[in-house]
């Protein structure tokens, strides 16, 4: 053991009892634990982004707001450069949002199990948490959120649509009802609308206080590059500027996305396979019997089974390694798994019915 000559303070007491975010990556045969884009990026896109990355400029600092691509989204969605701002993945800016509209002595509506993130950055930022927990489909209580922004006091709320890990959208009248009934920041997460197909952006002209969020990584395949993007009244986006790192989306990241979003045509074919592998692998798991799937607008499924804990490890050891979130609050029995290529999906489904069969087995002999 060293002997410090000298000890340092205590760190800020919000993070006594905070658990930092782990994706629990494991080196597996079959990666379908991250909801990442089974596909990488092809031989001719990779090319391309070799070619634009030989006239980056290593030694200067990027465009801090990324305006190149920025304009690309902006042109895209029909708005104004002012009404994009472009992140470091959509995690940053999740970061931001409890940064700009979060802080102590102000209030976080979160509608749990959803993506763990958001609680954490608040937790970060001093932001009290308010929970309207979900149905036993995990659909949103709408009611009860709808009850609770009409206290007043709500100063942001994230709608995560498809939410993760749960896989449904969120109803888009509730949506619209929510952004009437209050003045919070109401996000809507949207990292999987491109499996959906569904946007809240026609609203976003109505409601200055429609914040919505989207990233590179799953659709695109950019998960390892970190872009995000948020769409939302210049009013919010300029407030966002405020709190983001300065050079936070570097510039080879920049050129990469940059390719990438101009040819995200030829992502279609790969999303509409996963589309299509999604009801086929949600049918063959609802002919397995003790697994419940729940439906889902995304690229994974969540789905219950007793003894989730020794399924997922039993799994991981024929070398498929999926989501447990059985530890998680509100989902206990819990697994999920990410949509990749027909043969990964398949791999899946052959070694969860060998799974189950064994454990059936060991339970008729005890
Ligand atoms: C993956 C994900 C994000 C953003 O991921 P990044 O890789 O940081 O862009 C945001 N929200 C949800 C719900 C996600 O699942």
């Amino acid at each position: 053991m060293t002997s410090y000559a000298q000890t340092v303070c205590p760190s800020a007491p919000q993070l006594a009892d905070l658990v930092p975010y782990d994706p629990k990556y494991l080196p597996a045969d079959a990666f379908l634990s991250a909801n990442e884009n089974p596909r990488d990026v092809d031989e001719e896109l990779r090319r391309q982004i070799m070619r634009a990355l030989r006239e980056v400029d290593f030694n200067r600092y990027p465009d801090p707001l990324a305006n190149n691509l920025r304009d690309m989204i902006a042109e895209a969605n029909g708005v104004s450069r002012d009404q994009v701002l472009v992140g470091n993945g959509g995690d940053e800016l999740l970061f931001d949002i409890a940064l700009a509209w979060g802080g102590p002595g102000r209030k976080f509506l979160n509608m749990p199990p959803t993506f763990s993130v958001y609680e954490n950055n608040a937790q970060l930022t001093n932001t009290e948490v308010v929970s309207v927990v979900r149905d036993e489909n995990y659909d949103i209580d709408e009611e009860a959120v709808l009850a609770r922004v009409a206290e007043g006091d709500i100063d942001y709320a994230i709608v995560t649509s498809p939410n993760n890990p749960t896989g449904r959208l969120a109803d888009e009248q509730f949506i619209l009802k929510l952004l009437e009934s209050t003045n919070a920041l109401v996000v809507v997460d949207e990292a999987y609308f491109e499996f959906s197909r569904k946007t809240i952006r026609p609203y976003l002209e109505r409601f200055e206080n429609l914040l919505i969020l989207r990233t590179f990584s799953k659709a695109f395949s950019l998960a390892g590059v970190r872009v995000g993007y948020v769409l939302g009244a210049p009013s919010v986006i300029r407030e966002f500027i405020k709190v983001r790192q300065p050079y936070s989306v570097d510039a080879v990241s920049q050129a990469i996305a940059q390719v990438i979003y101009e040819n995200r045509a030829q992502f279609e074919p790969g999303i509409s396979a996963i589309i299509a592998e999604r009801s086929r692998v949600f049918d063959e798991l609802r002919r397995i019997a003790k697994v419940v799937p729940y439906p889902s607008d995304a690229n994974y499924i969540l789905f219950s089974v007793p003894q989730a804990q020794r399924v997922w490890q039993a799994l991981y050891d024929r070398g498929i390694l999926i989501r447990d979130l059985s530890g998680a609050r509100h989902l206990e029995d819990c697994l999920r798994v990410t949509i990749g290529t027909e043969e990964q999906n398949n791999a899946f489904l052959d070694a969860l019915r060998v799974v189950l069969a064994d454990l059936a087995r060991e339970q008729l002999q005890n």
